[in-house]
């Protein structure tokens, strides 16, 4: 399987000049790159503009609405998401979780729209550094795994991929070193195996994310055994986020 590197812009740039210029940067840098899958989730207003700058990368989004369409004020569908050109959609960035009081119900409604509308979520969990410190990281992740995968069927489980991202790591600088980031991918396998079995324990692709740098990429690929990376900062300076994408592959 080929690792998956997601970039998640957040929200920047300001522009659509810079949107349009990083995504430029990176297609050119990652354009003969082959061995990694690509995807880049800009913010919802550039993502119609970048779809047409025809390259290697896919789009996802950061966030979406759980609900088809009808009033909801300043919220994005599914439908509208996939019809801008997104294949994936971030769903309970621990962002979302914090400023917006996103709940676990609420990230699995959204889940399950997702799925739904045949993209693949990109469900994020992780721990702060309080919950870590107390030892509770097994329990928080579990708890987060279940509540959003709630109903959720093997066959549908098998198009989501779970983002390991602790929230003590994101933006810090300081990430998560690689053995810790190992145990917790196989803690998050043996969570899958218990809801759906060793082949869905099996083929879950698991991501890492937190203050991922060029540096220290490839550990997680290479040693920790996961299948990706969740970039934030660095996905911002295109060379960087290529050198990434390169050293993965
Ligand atoms: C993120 O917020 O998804 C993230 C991984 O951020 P950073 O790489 O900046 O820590």
């Amino acid at each position: 399987m080929k690792p998956l590197i997601v970039a998640n812009w957040k929200m920047n740039p300001q522009t659509l000049r810079e949107a349009k210029q990083l995504f430029d940067l990176v297609k050119i840098g990652v354009k003969n790159i082959k061995k990694a899958e690509k995807v880049i989730c800009p913010p919802f207003l550039f993502l119609s503009n970048i779809q047409h700058l025809k390259s290697n990368i896919k789009l996802g989004a950061q966030n979406v609405f759980w609900e088809k369409e009808g009033a909801y004020t300043g919220e994005i569908s599914p439908l509208m998401l996939k019809d801008a050109g997104c294949e994936y959609v971030i769903v309970g960035h621990s962002e979302r979780r914090g400023y917006f009081k996103e709940t676990d119900e609420m990230i699995s409604k959204k889940l399950k729209a997702v799925l739904k509308e045949k993209l693949t979520p990109i469900l994020c969990i992780g721990e702060t550094k309080e919950q870590r410190n107390k030892g509770e990281t097994d329990r928080i992740l579990k708890k987060q795994i279940e509540t959003a995968l709630e109903k959720v069927s093997s066959s549908k489980f098998s198009k989501i991929i779970i983002a390991y991202e602790p929230i003590w790591a994101i933006g810090t600088g300081k990430p998560c070193d690689v053995e810790e980031a190992q145990k917790i991918g196989l803690l998050i396998r043996k969570i899958v195996l218990r809801f759906y079995g060793g082949k869905s324990a099996k083929n879950v692709q698991v991501l890492y994310g937190g203050s991922v740098n060029s540096k220290n990429a490839a550990g997680y690929i290479k040693e920790a055994g996961l299948q990706g990376l969740l970039v934030g900062g660095a996905s911002l300076k295109a060379k960087e986020f290529v050198k990434i994408v390169k050293t993965v592959s």
